[in-house]
């Protein structure tokens, strides 16, 4: 049997434990509560469904663009050291040997022009744009 003074000696043990035991238990507690916080990310799929809009829109503008950008003037500094004329036909042949009859710039690979449009820019007269029918002694003839 328990006397008094092993009674005396285990109640305060007894007791932090208790406390012990239910701080554990409060400590859990919010647990469940944390865990339930990441449940809450589906409404995610909301700014997919708004993407596809910004996208349709830059196109037209591309082509607006270049259309108003300024026709290259043949004295310009680049154009006259590159034999740009923007008639083909008037190329200095003896000048530019490479030069043959029919290349102009709607058939050079730097000219970013649409098919059938009269003039375009070129890669190489940043901002400007050359005559469809021009010539400069870059060209290069546009693969088939
Ligand atoms: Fe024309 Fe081509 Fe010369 Fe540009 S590089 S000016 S497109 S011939």
């Amino acid at each position: 049997m328990t006397t008094r003074r092993q009674f005396i000696q285990i109640v305060p043990i007894a007791g932090a434990a208790f406390v012990v035991g239910c701080s554990d238990k409060a400590a859990e507690a919010p647990k469940p509560v944390a865990s339930a916080a990441p449940d809450t990310p589906p409404p995610a799929p909301a700014p997919v469904a708004a993407a596809p809009s910004p996208v349709a829109s830059p196109a037209p503008s591309t082509a607006t663009n270049s259309s108003a950008l300024p026709m290259l003037d043949e004295k310009d500094a680049t154009a006259v050291a590159l034999g740009y004329v923007p008639n083909a036909t008037k190329a200095d042949a003896a000048k530019y040997k490479t030069y043959t009859a029919g290349q102009q710039c709607s058939g050079c690979q730097l000219f970013q022009g649409q098919a059938g449009a009269a003039a375009g820019p070129c890669s190489l007269f940043a901002g400007k744009q050359v005559n469809a029918q021009g010539w400069c002694s870059a060209f290069a003839k546009k693969a088939a």
